[in-house]
């Protein structure tokens, strides 16, 4: 182990960059050098965390590579998806993203010594050939849950997307180990948009020819399917998660996790301090996902009639103009002595694991969930695209922990009169009542909550699933660095002889 040098890249979105720097502390704690390699926006969003990590004694850094954004027509500074505002910037991104391995290489090749690990978020296949031309071992880390990547896989095997032409009629999901009735609008994997075939290809080439895949999840939530999805693949693969438990962080870098908040933390803390245990309900969609101008109100209407305390992270007071002039009329005010708004950034895990709150209204992204059953909070689900309703069954189907709010399909889906609102102002009050509720089925729901966090800490602890995993992940790398300094391929990845398999 001593002496290992690994590289990290994750895809440039807040729902990888975040597990991948953990990944980085994780990787440091057991002796390693790590160095995070991202652009200019998003290590300055990471930095706190890092130094954090390097005070306490860790060796990990990041190195800046360029972003090629402004070559493919983009604004200077586009650097993370959470900033992709227009539609037709979002195309231009993901070719900029994929010209990256440009700046990669020149930063390989300034290295004094070759790297013993490349470990590239799946989301980006273009790391591979780099790899293989200087002869670093590639690992993939995948950021969704492996409920998703099976079904995902499932499907495709079974043409099943081919098959069914209508976006909302039902399928059940083959090859499966738990009943899942789905359909294409809510069961879609990732680069699944006209005209991004290319990129969809490239990661699953990029996925065939690596070294061994990371999951950021753990075996008691997701045993069967780790299984299942290693299996079909029949690749080496490694369950190191959740990554948000890994613990070590101080208050104040726990609290920039991933950018600085938009808030003072340490005043919602105590804020915090002040309400009952488990009596808080904390609101976020992440950091894409914007409901539309209809639906935050009706949200708002419905917290506002459920008379319990919330914190809402609510990106849209800064982006839409229906939702500021809603909030103009008095809404905060209105709630003052029991409502607290974020608008923009929340120091998510600071207020997650606080013991005032009780609830977790959430989108359901993966990290989300992770974070969620980290920190024993039971969730209110109210999923928007991608892996999202996945997630939301693992959470309410198979792991018992949530309730859903009703939400069906993406907004896009919906009919126009609509208007976005798939939860009325009464449907919140009514499910923020039920994840709330100190009766029985409440109570037992939020005592499997603690059990799953409880089991989540121990994965990560010495004598844990996840903690062997990464033993054996470290042993793995190691084993390969051996046999790879023999067969650097100066043509290109996919010409690369797999010595695992
Ligand atoms: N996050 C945060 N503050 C926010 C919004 C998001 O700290 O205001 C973090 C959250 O804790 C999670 C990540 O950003 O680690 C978002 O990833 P997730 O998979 O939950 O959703 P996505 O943003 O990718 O939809």
């Amino acid at each position: 182990m001593a002496g290992l040098h690994f590289l990290l890249v994750p895809l440039v979105a807040q729902g990888h960059i975040i597990p991948m720097v953990d990944l980085a502390r994780l990787l440091a704690g057991r002796g390693a050098r790590v160095t995070v390699v991202t652009t200019p926006v998003n290590a300055a969003r990471n930095r706190a965390v890092v130094e954090s990590a390097r005070r306490a004694g860790l060796d990990v850094e990041i190195a800046e590579i360029a972003f090629p954004g402004p070559g493919h027509g983009l604004p200077e500074g586009l650097e993370n998806m959470d900033l992709l505002t227009e539609r037709e910037h979002f195309q231009p991104f993901f070719q900029a993203a994929w010209s990256m391995d440009a700046p990669l290489e020149e930063y390989v090749r300034s290295l004094p010594r070759r790297p013993d690990c490349l470990i590239a978020d799946s989301c980006n296949p273009w790391t591979a050939e780099v790899c293989a031309r200087h002869g670093i071992p590639r690992l993939v880390l995948h950021c969704p849950s492996t409920y998703f990547l099976l079904a995902m896989h499932s499907l495709s095997k079974h043409g099943v997307h081919e098959r069914v032409a209508d976006e909302l009629e039902t399928f059940e999901v083959p090859d499966f180990p738990v009943p899942a009735v789905a359909n294409k609008a809510t069961f879609r994997g990732f680069f699944q948009w006209p005209g991004a075939e290319g990129f969809q290809r490239d990661v699953a080439e990029a996925e065939a020819t690596a070294d061994g895949l990371l999951f950021n999840t753990f075996r008691d939530i997701e045993g069967v399917f780790i299984d299942r999805y290693a299996a079909a693949l029949g690749r080496k693969t490694w369950a190191i998660g959740p990554t948000c438990a890994s613990g070590g962080l101080d208050a104040d870098s726990r609290a920039s996790r991933g950018n600085r908040p938009d808030v003072d933390a340490s005043l919602f803390v105590s804020w915090l301090d002040a309400r009952p245990p488990s009596s808080v309900l904390y609101i976020s969609f992440g950091s894409l996902a914007h409901l539309p101008a209809k639906q935050v109100i009706e949200l708002g209407r419905g917290l506002e009639a459920s008379e319990r305390p919330f914190v809402w992270a609510i990106k849209e007071a800064n982006s839409n103009a229906d939702v500021q002039a809603w909030l103009a009329e008095g809404f905060e005010e209105r709630v003052k002595d029991r409502g607290l708004l974020v608008r923009g950034w929340a120091p998510q895990v600071t207020i997650l694991s606080h013991p005032a709150v009780g609830g977790f209204l959430t989108h359901c992204g993966w990290n989300a969930a992770l974070e969620a059953i980290a920190h024993g909070v039971p969730v209110l689900t109210w999923p928007n695209f991608s892996d999202q309703f996945s997630s939301e069954r693992l959470l309410v189907d198979v792991l018992d922990v949530g309730v859903r709010s009703g939400v069906q399909v993406p907004a896009m889906f919906l009919p126009k009169e609509a208007e976005g609102v798939q939860v009325t102002s009464v449907g919140v009050g009514k499910a923020v009542a039920e994840l709330m509720d100190e009766g029985p089925k409440g109570t037992a729901r939020r005592a499997r909550a603690k059990d799953l966090a409880a089991k989540a800490k121990a994965a990560m602890e010495e004598g844990g699933s996840s903690y062997a995993d990464l033993t054996d992940m470290i042993h793995h790398v190691t084993v390969l660095g051996g046999k790879k300094g023999h067969e650097v391929d100066t043509t290109s990845a996919r010409a690369m002889p797999s010595i695992l398999h």
